[in-house]
């Protein structure tokens, strides 16, 4: 049998969970696929004067509960396959977190890392352009993701604003100088410490103690390295693209974090005090309490799953495990914080950004924090019961409240 792609991938667990919340017949395709879906081209005139025209999605997957929303991806392996699979993920986490939005994914199929800033800004420009007309502050909203950051989008807000009027509220994620929220930075990382926090409080682990693994360094894993670090747990791996270092007893993560923000890669991190380095692939057999997979998809797959030594995984990366990883991992009792839930923080402070643009109003840093934490614990807390009370997993149980709510708002909107 092929390999499932990654959309079929959150497809088979929206068919799990949709069984389990018996979801009648009639509403199942409606849920399940997207709504609509845009691909344009993206001509852009490189530094060196050659045309290189580059390939651009927008798939809005469900808007019954609010306007669409979701990140913009800029990668090599960005396709209107993998953007489906991100958008289905961002209607089941909008409403498991009972924020007022629909979900939706963008992406370009480009190495962003090997293009000049005027290059990406020449691209981030011609793509919104290209999809101004399916955006709108109550229509779509996008925000960052994997190679994309604030300044990408300014770009965006600024493009669309010459366009329809000055529209802050149009993209979140944004540089605070122009209408960004305090926290919006920090908030997915943020928001993954919160839900293992209260993973750990409900299942009796010691956190001083516990012993965690990140892969990826980017805006989240960054976050959530720092995070940790300052509530006193240990960071034994860290990685990025280039691999990773790790320490027994704990790395020194603000001289990392400082190392990464002059752009050094992680596998140039002197070997000194104890630190190793590791690879990729090894970081997620490591000998640890907590795996914290905040890079790719799919990076838990059959081939590795029997090596993940973690006795929990909270996924900070969007898709990383495959079903068959998900199904050993299962069977082997490693409990799996799952990405629609783990992940969320970074939608719901977006939430927060777009209500602080509506209104013309800005909240501190502190409320922004605390509105996110009482938003992940609630969460947290409504997954684990809804886990607890039917027997099953937790991505099950959170797939199955978003399916429950869309279902709702679709029959009360009248869509079926
Ligand atoms: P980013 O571009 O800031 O960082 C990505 C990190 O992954 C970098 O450290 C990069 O070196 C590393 N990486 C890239 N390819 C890799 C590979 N093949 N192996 C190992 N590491 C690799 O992206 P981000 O915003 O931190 O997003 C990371 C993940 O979190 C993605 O799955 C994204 O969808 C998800 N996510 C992000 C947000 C957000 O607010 N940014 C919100 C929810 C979910």
């Amino acid at each position: 049998m092929p390999p499932l792609s990654s959309y079929e991938m959150v497809n088979a667990y929206f068919d799990e969970a949709a069984q389990l919340v018996r979801l009648k017949d009639e509403l199942y395709e409606v849920l399940k696929t997207p709504y609509r879906e845009i691909d344009v081209q993206v001509p852009v005139r490189m530094d060196n004067g050659e045309l290189r025209t580059f390939r651009g999605y927008r798939v809005q997957h469900n808007g019954a509960r609010g306007p669409y929303k979701g990140g913009m991806r800029y990668h090599a392996t960005a396709d209107l396959e993998e953007v489906r699979a991100l958008a289905s993920l961002m209607t089941w986490k909008t409403a498991l977190l009972d924020l007022p939005f629909g979900g939706a994914k963008g992406g370009i199929t480009c190495d962003p890392t090997g293009m000049s800033p005027r290059e990406v800004e020449a691209m981030t420009r011609r793509f919104t352009l290209a999809i101004s007309h399916v955006l709108g502050v109550n229509r779509d909203i996008p925000a960052p993701d994997v190679n994309t950051n604030a300044q990408v989008m300014a770009w965006m807000m600024d493009a669309y604003s010459s366009r329809y009027g000055y529209s802050p509220a149009i993209v979140t994620g944004k540089p605070v100088d122009l209408g960004g929220a305090p926290g919006r930075e920090a908030a997915t990382g943020r928001g993954v410490v919160y839900v293992l926090v209260a993973a750990a409080k409900l299942w009796g682990i010691d956190l001083s103690t516990a012993r965690v693994a990140i892969q990826g360094f980017g805006n989240v894993g960054s976050w959530v390295a720092r995070e940790l670090h300052n509530g006193g747990i240990a960071v034994v791996a860290l990685s990025d693209v280039s691999g990773g270092v790790s320490h027994p007893k704990g790395l020194n993560v603000p001289a990392l974090l400082d190392w990464a923000s002059g752009r050094r890669p992680l596998c140039e991190v002197k070997q000194t005090g104890g630190v190793d380095r590791i690879s990729n692939e090894e970081l997620l057999s490591l000998e640890c309490d907590v795996l914290i997979p905040a890079a790719l998809g799919e990076v838990i797959n059959e081939a590795n799953a029997e090596r993940v030594r973690a006795s929990v995984v909270v996924e900070a990366a969007n898709n990383p495990t495959t079903p068959e990883a998900d199904k050993i991992m299962g069977d082997r009792g490693i409990k799996v914080v799952p990405d629609v839930l783990a992940n969320a923080g970074g939608v719901t402070g977006s939430y927060f950004e777009w209500a602080q643009n509506i209104q013309q109003f800005r909240w501190k840093e502190e409320r922004f924090n605390q509105e996110l934490e009482d938003a992940m614990v609630r969460a947290f807390a409504a997954t684990a019961d809804f886990a607890d009370r039917h027997g099953v997993s937790l991505r099950r149980a959170a797939f199955a409240i978003g399916i429950e709510r869309v279902a709702r708002a679709s029959r009360l909107r009248g869509y079926v």
